[in-house]
């Protein structure tokens, strides 16, 4: 049996709002698109915790053994200010402040949007898709929904008619609304609307004199509807129904309810098979916000240079911190929570530091018990995994696991009493969460261990040639680290110290 059929994933499948056991598409083969940032402005540190959720899931799903293919795409058009298809476009607004070119302000943003998903150790997608690099695809698209009956133009704009798409299909599906509460709800139109019913949304928007970014079409210079890329661009490179569909929770309505509509106007079928909705992070309890002062950047938070924050932590930090709650609930920041979590942080790096140093050796008089313990724990990391990615129970089972590690440091748990095959999957699964499943690398500035795990693996090494009565092995090592400058005593319960000889 392998790691896939062992471990089965479950995911809730925001559509139905039930937990459900991952079957994909392709057996051995994941096709993940999530709403990537439109670049108009800094990453901020919501953002980032709804991008290292998908990191996970991409990340665990690879450690299971499946291929990803993970498609996070840049929004840097047709972005409007309002959903409600009114507005100037967010990208176009920054140009017309800042006196850039529009594609000034992508790349700027863009650029930071990698600069904080590399410090914050998130991989990058296997393909990151832009709108305006497909807006040939985009009007064929509403060719397509036009030819269907579901879209009308009016003046040069295209909109998407939801009226009699809910005739045949279910429009609220994900969301939960009702589209009659939906008619009734929010602004009436008035004679400026070109809209037969305030629920449609725009395909296609012919540009005013003043609109910066525009394009040629069959209905008029102009610009294509935000909803339409992420349709497009996942049935470009996923199909038109693939696996899984994530984003922030704030993207569910109207956006992702589009999406869905786009797509069965397209293509007759559910574009998306499973839905992950992530949650948001608040600070202090309260909404991040602008406007309430308690909007932090990625940046301020590794300078301190905010007046909420106490000091600066560290971008690994900050990740574990995120982790330590699931992706679907809220996620509170403060300085205490996120001063406590560098403490827990700290005790697991410095278990995965000693661990790395460790061989599995053949076992003397196999102690069973500790075997099955020890495997039981790895067992369960995966278990947690696989239950909707919960980052937060994994951690508390390598918790369990780094207080085990320690006491092979301490000798209290003597290593050469554990089967070699268990021992190695125990240590393999311990390094391989964290590294490659959490993504908690080691800090490039922080304290440098590399001494630390060879004088661990030197002082084993004597302990070993003690035990077999090699003392010629054991005091050379002694005497020779002693010429390097390193002083080794032996403690009375067997283990050793280092210590560097100053003069
Ligand atoms: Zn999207």
């Amino acid at each position: 049996m392998n790691t896939i059929e062992k471990f089965p994933v479950r995911i809730t499948n925001s559509l139905t709002g039930k937990k459900e056991l991952f079957t994909p598409l392709t057996p051995g083969f994941v096709g993940l698109y999530v709403c990537g940032p439109t670049v108009y402005n800094f990453v901020h540190l919501g953002n980032c915790r709804t991008f290292l959720s998908f990191d996970i899931m991409v990340r665990y799903f690879r450690f299971l053994g499946y291929k990803v293919r993970y498609v996070r795409n840049i929004t840097d058009v047709g972005h409007l200010e309002s959903d409600a298809d009114a507005g100037e476009d967010k990208i176009g607004k920054r140009a017309r402040l800042e006196k850039l070119e529009p594609m000034e302000v992508v790349q700027q943003y863009t650029e930071d949007f990698h600069g904080v998903m590399r410090q914050f150790n998130i991989l990058p997608p296997s393909i990151e898709p832009s709108a305006s690099g497909h807006i040939l695809e985009q009007i064929e698209a509403i060719k397509e929904i036009l030819r269907k009956g579901m879209a009308y133009e009016v003046n040069g704009s295209v909109y998407f008619d939801v009226k009699k798409y809910h005739q045949s299909h279910h429009y609220g599906i994900l969301s939960g609304r009702k589209i009659e509460e939906l008619m009734e709800s929010g602004r009436e139109l008035d004679s400026q609307d070109e809209k037969r019913d305030k629920i449609d949304f725009a395909l296609w928007k012919k540009a005013s004199p003043e609109h910066i970014m525009r394009w040629p079409s069959p209905w008029s210079v102009g610009f294509p509807g935000w909803h339409l890329e992420c349709s497009v661009m996942s049935a470009k490179y996923l199909g038109e129904t693939f696996d899984i569909h994530g984003g922030g929770m704030d993207l569910k309505f109207p956006h992702h309810e589009c999406e869905i509509a786009q797509g069965v106007g397209l293509h007759n079928a559910a574009p998306v098979r499973y839905w992950i909705h992530s949650n948001m992070l608040t600070v202090n309890g309260k909404k991040m916000s602008k406007s309430l002062g308690n909007s932090f950047l990625p940046e301020e938070l590794f300078s301190g240079k905010h007046p909420l924050l106490s000091r600066a932590f560290s971008p690994m930090t900050v990740r574990f911190f995120m982790l330590q709650s699931h992706y679907s609930s809220t996620l509170d920041f403060s300085n205490e929570a996120i001063t406590a979590a560098e403490k827990g942080f700290k005790k697991l790096t410095a278990a995965l530091a000693y661990c790395q140093t460790i061989v599995p050796d053949a076992a003397s008089q196999e102690n069973e018990e500790l075997g099955m313990q020890l495997t039981k724990l790895a067992d369960d990391c995966y278990r947690n995994m696989s239950d909707d990615f919960n980052t937060a129970a994994a951690l508390a089972v390598l918790f369990e696991m780094a207080t085990h590690i320690n006491n092979f440091k301490s000798g209290q748990t003597p290593i050469e009493k554990i089967a070699a095959p268990a021992l190695a999957y125990f240590l393999n699964t311990f390094q391989g969460f964290m590294l490659d499943v959490l993504g908690l690398r080691e800090e490039a500035g922080g304290h440098d261990n590399t001494l630390d795990r060879v004088l661990t693996i030197l002082t084993e090494m004597r302990r070993k040639a003690k035990a077999e009565r090699n003392f010629a092995l054991s005091d050379k090592i002694r005497e020779d680290l002693k010429k390097a400058g390193i002083q080794l005593k032996d403690r009375p319960d067997g283990s050793m110290e280092c210590s560097k000889i100053t003069d």
